[in-house]
């Protein structure tokens, strides 16, 4: 099912440069030429305009996440926490027009028919409600609202992967699966740019026909800290980079 692929697949960058060049490093060390990603390019860190620009430039696929979507005015910014929002404003002032006009061109799902695989940034049930799937009680509910074998998600900024057996049966995985025949798939992928699973490190995953993977990598985060005090950016978004949290 689903032929030979083999992609990396990145989320949650939110404008930092350092922890983004990193995990495209690592990418490349790999020699995986495919990147998909699914959303949030911007918001919180210091680097909007340099981080849509490899984006642009390095994945093949991507969707648009819940801060894209704000800074473009198509949510709400009461729906975001203060931080967030100061950060929303701050990112608004900082993108060009074409900027702008990436964040718009960006859809809220993609397929991958031939390799099954269905892309969102928060949940297949309402991609534009940007819920989150934080159970695996979440996550059953959500099986019924794609039809591909295998989900990408990001969001929480939390990795995971979850299994649905033919029994009915749901199992969660930390780190690695191989992939069985008739069983189905929602792998969060984590955060390049602000995990909160208490990890520091940047997280993206390698999937491929025969087994999904969440990697962890090494970057410069208090030089990303470092830039976002002299932004102006708040305390407790520069704080939590070091936390993982
Ligand atoms: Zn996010």
């Amino acid at each position: 099912m689903g032929g030979s692929f083999k992609y990396a697949v990145i989320s949650d960058v939110h404008s930092n440069l350092e922890a983004l060049r990193a995990v495209l490093n690592d990418i490349e060390k790999e020699k995986i030429k495919k990147v998909l990603f699914i959303g949030d390019v911007v918001g919180y860190g210091p680097d909007p305009v340099k981080c849509i620009e490899l984006i642009r430039k390095r994945c093949i696929y991507s969707v648009a996440g819940n801060h894209d979507w704000a800074v473009i005015g198509y949510t709400p910014s009461d729906y975001f926490n203060y931080n967030a929002r100061v950060a929303i404003e701050w990112t608004k002032e900082q993108l060009a027009e074409d900027d702008f006009k990436f964040l718009r061109s960006l859809s809220i799902v993609k397929v991958l028919e031939k390799e099954g695989v269905f892309l969102v940034h928060a949940s297949p049930k309402e991609p534009d409600a940007w819920n989150y799937i934080l159970s695996l009680y979440d996550a059953e509910i959500n099986f019924q609202y794609f039809k591909e074998r295998i989900c990408l998600i990001g969001h929480s900024h939390v990795p995971f992967i979850i299994e649905t057996l033919p029994s009915g049966e749901i199992v969660l995985h930390r780190e690695e699966i191989e992939f069985k025949e008739s069983c189905r798939y929602i792998i969060n992928v984590g955060s390049v740019g602000q995990p909160r699973d208490g990890n520091p490190d940047a997280a993206y995953a390698i999937i491929n026909d025969k087994y999904a993977r969440i990697i962890r990598v090494r970057y410069d985060i208090e030089k990303t800290q470092k830039k976002m005090e002299k932004a102006g950016l708040p305390e407790f978004l520069i704080e939590r980079l070091s936390k993982g949290i």
